[in-house]
Protein backbone atom coordinates (compact mmCIF):
# COMPACT_ATOMS: atom_id res chain seq x y z
CA UNK A 1 0.00 0.00 0.00
CA UNK A 2 1.45 3.55 -1.12
CA UNK A 3 1.67 5.95 1.98
CA UNK A 4 -0.59 9.18 1.60
CA UNK A 5 2.28 11.12 2.03
CA UNK A 6 4.06 9.27 -1.40
CA UNK A 7 0.76 10.35 -2.96
CA UNK A 8 1.29 12.65 -6.12
CA UNK A 9 -1.88 14.47 -7.04
CA UNK A 10 -2.12 16.80 -10.28
CA UNK A 11 -5.06 19.04 -10.43
CA UNK A 12 -5.09 20.06 -13.93
CA UNK A 13 -8.03 21.93 -16.07
CA UNK A 14 -8.62 25.34 -18.49
CA UNK A 15 -10.42 26.92 -15.60
CA UNK A 16 -9.28 30.76 -14.46
CA UNK A 17 -6.28 30.95 -12.17
CA UNK A 18 -9.08 31.68 -8.91
CA UNK A 19 -11.33 28.90 -9.73
CA UNK A 20 -7.63 26.76 -9.49
CA UNK A 21 -6.85 28.51 -6.83
CA UNK A 22 -10.17 27.57 -4.22
CA UNK A 23 -10.18 24.22 -5.56
CA UNK A 24 -6.37 23.38 -4.48
CA UNK A 25 -7.46 25.66 -1.36
CA UNK A 26 -10.37 23.14 -0.62
CA UNK A 27 -9.06 20.13 -1.90
CA UNK A 28 -5.41 20.97 0.29
CA UNK A 29 -7.79 21.91 3.28
CA UNK A 30 -9.69 18.26 2.76
CA UNK A 31 -6.34 16.05 2.29
CA UNK A 32 -3.24 18.02 3.44
CA UNK A 33 -1.20 15.09 3.59
CA UNK A 34 -1.16 14.51 -0.14
CA UNK A 35 0.90 16.37 -2.56
CA UNK A 36 -0.88 18.72 -4.81
CA UNK A 37 0.47 20.08 -8.09
CA UNK A 38 -1.57 22.21 -10.46
CA UNK A 39 -0.59 23.53 -14.00
CA UNK A 40 0.72 26.67 -11.96
CA UNK A 41 3.81 24.30 -10.80
CA UNK A 42 6.28 24.45 -14.07
CA UNK A 43 7.97 21.13 -12.92
CA UNK A 44 5.10 18.86 -12.38
CA UNK A 45 7.07 15.30 -11.29
CA UNK A 46 4.72 13.55 -13.83
CA UNK A 47 6.32 9.82 -13.31
CA UNK A 48 5.22 10.21 -9.40
CA UNK A 49 1.42 11.42 -10.28
CA UNK A 50 -0.50 8.65 -9.29
CA UNK A 51 -4.01 10.56 -9.56
CA UNK A 52 -5.41 13.36 -11.57
CA UNK A 53 -8.42 15.48 -10.80
CA UNK A 54 -9.57 17.40 -13.79
CA UNK A 55 -11.85 19.70 -14.96
CA UNK A 56 -12.19 20.53 -18.72
CA UNK A 57 -8.31 19.90 -19.16
CA UNK A 58 -6.16 20.11 -22.35
CA UNK A 59 -6.53 17.44 -24.39
CA UNK A 60 -2.43 16.49 -23.64
CA UNK A 61 -2.97 16.76 -20.09
CA UNK A 62 -2.15 13.36 -18.98
CA UNK A 63 0.12 12.34 -21.11
CA UNK A 64 3.58 10.85 -20.37
CA UNK A 65 1.73 9.70 -16.61
CA UNK A 66 3.15 5.85 -16.28
CA UNK A 67 2.05 5.92 -12.65
CA UNK A 68 -1.46 6.98 -13.09
CA UNK A 69 -4.12 5.25 -11.45
CA UNK A 70 -7.37 7.36 -11.44
CA UNK A 71 -8.82 10.32 -13.10
CA UNK A 72 -11.56 12.16 -11.37
CA UNK A 73 -13.49 14.69 -12.54
CA UNK A 74 -14.41 18.37 -10.98
CA UNK A 75 -17.71 17.52 -13.30
CA UNK A 76 -20.74 15.11 -13.24
CA UNK A 77 -21.05 15.56 -16.96
CA UNK A 78 -18.10 13.73 -18.19
CA UNK A 79 -19.12 13.60 -22.06
CA UNK A 80 -16.00 15.98 -22.94
CA UNK A 81 -13.96 13.76 -21.50
CA UNK A 82 -15.14 10.68 -23.11
CA UNK A 83 -14.94 12.31 -26.61
CA UNK A 84 -11.72 14.02 -26.37
CA UNK A 85 -10.08 10.97 -24.87
CA UNK A 86 -7.97 12.51 -22.46
CA UNK A 87 -8.21 9.90 -19.77
CA UNK A 88 -6.11 7.35 -20.79
CA UNK A 89 -8.30 4.00 -21.42
CA UNK A 90 -6.96 1.73 -19.26
CA UNK A 91 -7.17 4.62 -16.17
CA UNK A 92 -10.46 4.20 -14.32
CA UNK A 93 -12.06 7.68 -14.67
CA UNK A 94 -14.44 9.20 -11.77
CA UNK A 95 -16.97 11.40 -12.12
CA UNK A 96 -18.64 14.27 -9.54
CA UNK A 97 -21.63 12.97 -7.37
CA UNK A 98 -21.76 15.88 -4.92
CA UNK A 99 -24.91 15.95 -2.33
CA UNK A 100 -24.24 19.78 -2.26
CA UNK A 101 -25.14 19.67 -6.02
CA UNK A 102 -27.48 17.13 -5.93
CA UNK A 103 -29.31 19.50 -3.66
CA UNK A 104 -28.83 22.60 -5.72
CA UNK A 105 -30.35 20.76 -8.87
CA UNK A 106 -33.48 19.94 -6.87
CA UNK A 107 -34.24 23.24 -5.17
CA UNK A 108 -33.51 24.94 -9.01
CA UNK A 109 -36.04 22.18 -10.83
CA UNK A 110 -38.38 22.77 -7.78
CA UNK A 111 -38.13 26.51 -8.66
CA UNK A 112 -38.93 26.43 -12.16
CA UNK A 113 -41.82 23.52 -11.62
CA UNK A 114 -43.70 25.64 -8.81
CA UNK A 115 -43.09 28.74 -11.35
CA UNK A 116 -44.84 27.25 -13.78
CA UNK A 117 -47.80 25.44 -12.17
CA UNK A 118 -48.13 28.43 -10.60
CA UNK A 119 -47.80 30.72 -13.88
CA UNK A 120 -45.42 32.95 -12.15
CA UNK A 121 -43.63 33.53 -14.98
CA UNK A 122 -47.37 34.97 -16.57
CA UNK A 123 -47.43 37.43 -13.40
CA UNK A 124 -43.90 38.94 -13.98
CA UNK A 125 -44.69 39.76 -17.65
CA UNK A 126 -48.21 40.82 -16.41
CA UNK A 127 -46.49 43.00 -13.95
CA UNK A 128 -44.21 44.34 -16.78
CA UNK A 129 -47.35 45.55 -18.39
CA UNK A 130 -49.15 46.69 -15.59
CA UNK A 131 -51.55 44.31 -16.20
CA UNK A 132 -53.73 42.88 -13.14
CA UNK A 133 -54.88 39.67 -14.03
CA UNK A 134 -55.59 36.43 -12.01
CA UNK A 135 -54.88 32.92 -13.58
CA UNK A 136 -56.70 30.18 -12.70
CA UNK A 137 -54.84 27.78 -10.36
CA UNK A 138 -54.38 23.89 -10.23
CA UNK A 139 -53.31 21.62 -7.36
CA UNK A 140 -49.49 20.38 -7.56
CA UNK A 141 -51.60 16.68 -7.20
CA UNK A 142 -53.12 17.55 -10.69
CA UNK A 143 -49.85 18.38 -12.86
CA UNK A 144 -47.76 15.78 -13.92
CA UNK A 145 -44.28 16.04 -13.94
CA UNK A 146 -42.05 13.68 -16.00
CA UNK A 147 -38.01 13.57 -14.85
CA UNK A 148 -35.70 12.05 -17.60
CA UNK A 149 -32.98 10.63 -16.21
CA UNK A 150 -33.14 9.10 -12.20
CA UNK A 151 -29.53 9.21 -11.63
CA UNK A 152 -27.89 11.65 -8.83
CA UNK A 153 -29.76 14.27 -9.87
CA UNK A 154 -32.59 13.24 -11.40
CA UNK A 155 -33.29 11.06 -8.84
CA UNK A 156 -32.66 13.67 -5.76
CA UNK A 157 -35.28 16.13 -8.08
CA UNK A 158 -37.74 13.42 -8.62
CA UNK A 159 -38.11 12.62 -5.08
CA UNK A 160 -37.99 16.63 -4.14
CA UNK A 161 -41.13 17.06 -6.45
CA UNK A 162 -42.71 14.41 -5.07
CA UNK A 163 -42.07 15.41 -1.85
CA UNK A 164 -44.05 18.84 -2.88
CA UNK A 165 -47.52 16.93 -4.23
CA UNK A 166 -46.29 16.88 -7.75
CA UNK A 167 -47.50 13.62 -9.88
CA UNK A 168 -43.78 12.35 -10.74
CA UNK A 169 -43.05 9.71 -13.04
CA UNK A 170 -39.19 8.94 -14.38
CA UNK A 171 -37.63 7.51 -17.01
CA UNK A 172 -34.13 5.82 -17.64
CA UNK A 173 -32.22 3.40 -20.14
CA UNK A 174 -32.72 0.14 -18.07
CA UNK A 175 -35.71 -2.16 -17.17
CA UNK A 176 -36.98 -1.66 -14.19
CA UNK A 177 -35.80 -4.35 -12.37
CA UNK A 178 -34.86 -2.19 -9.24
CA UNK A 179 -36.85 -0.34 -7.08
CA UNK A 180 -36.84 4.02 -8.10
CA UNK A 181 -37.15 6.38 -5.80
CA UNK A 182 -39.70 5.99 -3.68
CA UNK A 183 -43.39 7.06 -4.76
CA UNK A 184 -42.01 7.78 -8.25
CA UNK A 185 -43.76 5.88 -11.36
CA UNK A 186 -40.14 5.06 -13.18
CA UNK A 187 -40.52 3.13 -16.72
CA UNK A 188 -37.59 2.54 -18.54
CA UNK A 189 -36.64 2.46 -22.61
CA UNK A 190 -37.57 4.22 -25.99
CA UNK A 191 -40.83 2.40 -26.02
CA UNK A 192 -42.05 4.00 -22.68
CA UNK A 193 -41.17 7.42 -23.71
CA UNK A 194 -44.19 8.77 -25.95
CA UNK A 195 -46.61 7.02 -22.97
CA UNK A 196 -44.84 9.14 -20.99
CA UNK A 197 -44.85 12.25 -22.18
CA UNK A 198 -48.41 12.35 -23.31
CA UNK A 199 -49.15 11.77 -19.44
CA UNK A 200 -46.90 14.74 -19.01
CA UNK A 201 -47.57 18.63 -18.37
CA UNK A 202 -44.02 19.29 -17.43
CA UNK A 203 -40.75 17.27 -18.03
CA UNK A 204 -37.09 18.17 -16.98
CA UNK A 205 -34.49 16.77 -18.46
CA UNK A 206 -31.61 15.05 -16.35
CA UNK A 207 -30.09 13.07 -19.17
CA UNK A 208 -26.73 12.39 -19.53
CA UNK A 209 -25.52 13.39 -23.21
CA UNK A 210 -24.91 10.19 -24.95
CA UNK A 211 -25.06 9.57 -28.48
CA UNK A 212 -28.31 8.10 -27.50
CA UNK A 213 -29.56 10.84 -25.67
CA UNK A 214 -28.50 14.19 -28.41
CA UNK A 215 -31.39 15.47 -30.01
CA UNK A 216 -33.46 13.83 -28.33
CA UNK A 217 -36.00 16.60 -27.04
CA UNK A 218 -37.08 17.23 -30.82
CA UNK A 219 -40.20 17.76 -32.92
CA UNK A 220 -41.30 14.65 -32.37
CA UNK A 221 -40.35 14.14 -28.77
CA UNK A 222 -42.64 18.02 -28.66
CA UNK A 223 -45.03 16.55 -30.59
CA UNK A 224 -45.80 13.55 -27.96
CA UNK A 225 -46.27 15.83 -25.18
CA UNK A 226 -49.94 17.61 -24.55
CA UNK A 227 -50.57 21.10 -25.82
CA UNK A 228 -49.46 23.60 -23.54
CA UNK A 229 -47.00 21.33 -21.72
CA UNK A 230 -43.61 23.18 -20.71
CA UNK A 231 -40.08 21.48 -21.16
CA UNK A 232 -36.97 22.34 -18.51
CA UNK A 233 -33.82 21.35 -19.90
CA UNK A 234 -30.87 21.65 -16.87
CA UNK A 235 -28.64 18.60 -18.09
CA UNK A 236 -26.65 19.48 -21.74
CA UNK A 237 -27.90 22.20 -24.54
CA UNK A 238 -27.10 19.59 -26.81
CA UNK A 239 -30.11 17.00 -25.65
CA UNK A 240 -32.54 20.42 -27.28
CA UNK A 241 -33.13 20.76 -31.07
CA UNK A 242 -33.09 24.80 -30.88
CA UNK A 243 -35.44 25.35 -33.77
CA UNK A 244 -38.07 22.37 -32.93
CA UNK A 245 -38.44 23.96 -29.51
CA UNK A 246 -38.49 27.34 -30.93
CA UNK A 247 -41.34 26.11 -33.84
CA UNK A 248 -42.95 24.27 -30.81
CA UNK A 249 -43.30 27.66 -28.82
CA UNK A 250 -44.63 29.70 -31.47
CA UNK A 251 -47.66 27.31 -32.45
CA UNK A 252 -48.95 27.83 -28.91
CA UNK A 253 -48.41 23.92 -28.82
CA UNK A 254 -45.92 24.38 -25.71
CA UNK A 255 -46.47 26.73 -23.24
CA UNK A 256 -43.06 27.33 -21.95
CA UNK A 257 -39.25 26.45 -22.03
CA UNK A 258 -37.33 27.08 -18.72
CA UNK A 259 -33.12 26.90 -20.13
CA UNK A 260 -29.91 26.23 -18.17
CA UNK A 261 -27.50 24.89 -20.74
CA UNK A 262 -26.73 25.53 -24.31
CA UNK A 263 -25.48 23.96 -27.05
CA UNK A 264 -22.67 27.40 -26.99
CA UNK A 265 -22.40 28.89 -23.86
CA UNK A 266 -22.32 32.08 -23.21
CA UNK A 267 -25.71 31.99 -25.17
CA UNK A 268 -24.58 34.20 -27.91
CA UNK A 269 -26.38 37.41 -28.43
CA UNK A 270 -28.45 36.97 -31.29
CA UNK A 271 -29.89 33.93 -29.99
CA UNK A 272 -33.58 33.97 -30.30
CA UNK A 273 -33.50 32.29 -26.56
CA UNK A 274 -32.65 35.81 -25.16
CA UNK A 275 -35.77 37.59 -25.93
CA UNK A 276 -38.50 34.78 -26.69
CA UNK A 277 -41.31 35.93 -24.37
CA UNK A 278 -42.24 32.20 -23.60
CA UNK A 279 -38.50 31.44 -22.54
CA UNK A 280 -36.49 31.91 -19.57
CA UNK A 281 -32.53 31.44 -19.69
CA UNK A 282 -30.25 30.70 -16.37
CA UNK A 283 -26.52 30.83 -17.41
CA UNK A 284 -26.02 27.44 -16.38
CA UNK A 285 -26.18 28.08 -12.54
CA UNK A 286 -28.88 25.33 -11.71
CA UNK A 287 -26.08 23.34 -9.38
CA UNK A 288 -22.75 25.25 -9.62
CA UNK A 289 -20.18 23.19 -8.14
CA UNK A 290 -19.16 23.59 -4.24
CA UNK A 291 -15.75 23.56 -3.33
CA UNK A 292 -15.99 22.53 0.01
CA UNK A 293 -18.37 19.88 -0.39
CA UNK A 294 -17.17 18.00 -3.99
CA UNK A 295 -13.13 17.80 -2.88
CA UNK A 296 -14.65 15.84 0.44
CA UNK A 297 -15.60 13.74 -2.43
CA UNK A 298 -12.64 13.60 -4.24
CA UNK A 299 -10.57 13.42 -1.52
CA UNK A 300 -12.64 10.01 -0.23
CA UNK A 301 -11.80 8.47 -3.60
CA UNK A 302 -8.22 9.86 -3.45
CA UNK A 303 -7.97 7.74 -0.26
CA UNK A 304 -9.99 4.59 -1.46
CA UNK A 305 -6.90 4.42 -4.33
CA UNK A 306 -4.62 4.87 -1.42
CA UNK A 307 -6.43 2.04 0.42
CA UNK A 308 -7.11 -0.21 -2.39
CA UNK A 309 -10.58 0.56 -1.65
CA UNK A 310 -13.36 0.40 -4.41
CA UNK A 311 -13.49 3.38 -6.32
CA UNK A 312 -16.58 5.48 -6.46
CA UNK A 313 -18.36 7.16 -8.92
CA UNK A 314 -17.09 5.02 -11.62
CA UNK A 315 -17.84 6.37 -15.59
CA UNK A 316 -19.16 3.22 -17.71
CA UNK A 317 -17.28 3.95 -20.70
CA UNK A 318 -18.78 1.57 -23.00
CA UNK A 319 -22.55 3.12 -21.83
CA UNK A 320 -21.30 7.08 -22.02
CA UNK A 321 -22.05 7.93 -18.63
P1 LIG B 1 -26.35 10.07 -13.92
O1 LIG B 1 -25.32 9.41 -14.80
O2 LIG B 1 -26.26 9.89 -12.46
O3 LIG B 1 -27.81 9.56 -14.33
C1 LIG B 1 -28.18 9.36 -15.62
C2 LIG B 1 -29.64 8.87 -15.67
O4 LIG B 1 -30.08 8.97 -17.02
C3 LIG B 1 -29.81 7.42 -15.22
O5 LIG B 1 -31.02 7.26 -14.52
C4 LIG B 1 -29.85 6.68 -16.56
O6 LIG B 1 -30.60 5.48 -16.53
C5 LIG B 1 -30.58 7.69 -17.42
N1 LIG B 1 -30.28 7.47 -18.84
C6 LIG B 1 -29.08 7.46 -19.45
N2 LIG B 1 -29.22 7.23 -20.76
C7 LIG B 1 -30.53 7.06 -20.99
C8 LIG B 1 -31.30 6.78 -22.14
N3 LIG B 1 -30.73 6.61 -23.34
N4 LIG B 1 -32.64 6.67 -22.00
C9 LIG B 1 -33.24 6.83 -20.79
N5 LIG B 1 -32.57 7.10 -19.65
C10 LIG B 1 -31.23 7.23 -19.76
O7 LIG B 1 -26.37 11.62 -14.34
P2 LIG B 1 -26.46 12.90 -13.35
O8 LIG B 1 -27.73 12.83 -12.61
O9 LIG B 1 -25.20 13.07 -12.59
O10 LIG B 1 -26.45 14.11 -14.42
C11 LIG B 1 -27.57 14.38 -15.22
C12 LIG B 1 -27.27 15.53 -16.17
O11 LIG B 1 -27.09 16.77 -15.46
C13 LIG B 1 -26.02 15.38 -17.03
O12 LIG B 1 -26.33 15.73 -18.36
C14 LIG B 1 -25.07 16.42 -16.46
O13 LIG B 1 -24.16 16.86 -17.44
C15 LIG B 1 -26.05 17.51 -16.07
N6 LIG B 1 -25.56 18.50 -15.10
C16 LIG B 1 -26.02 19.79 -15.21
C17 LIG B 1 -25.63 20.77 -14.30
C18 LIG B 1 -26.18 22.16 -14.39
O14 LIG B 1 -25.77 23.02 -13.60
N7 LIG B 1 -27.11 22.44 -15.27
C19 LIG B 1 -24.70 20.46 -13.21
C20 LIG B 1 -24.29 19.08 -13.16
C21 LIG B 1 -24.71 18.14 -14.09
P3 LIG B 1 -30.20 4.22 -15.60
O15 LIG B 1 -30.58 4.64 -14.19
O16 LIG B 1 -31.06 3.12 -16.10
O17 LIG B 1 -28.72 4.02 -15.79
Amino acid sequence: MTRSADMHVLLTGRTGADERDAWLRALREAAPSLTWWSDNDGDVPRELITAAVVANPAPAALAGMPNLRLVQSLWAGVEGLLADGTPPAQVPLARMDDPAMSASMAETALWAVLSLHRRFFDYAAHQAALDWRQLAQRRAGDVGVLVLGLGRLGGAVAMRLAAQGYRVSGWRATPADRAGPAGIAVQAGPAALAGLLAASDIVVNLLPLTPATRGLLDARFFAALPEGASVINLARGAHLVDEDLLAALDSGHLDRAVLDVFHTEPLPPEHPYWTHPRVTVLPHVAALTDHRSAARVVVANLHALRDGAPLAHLVDRARGY
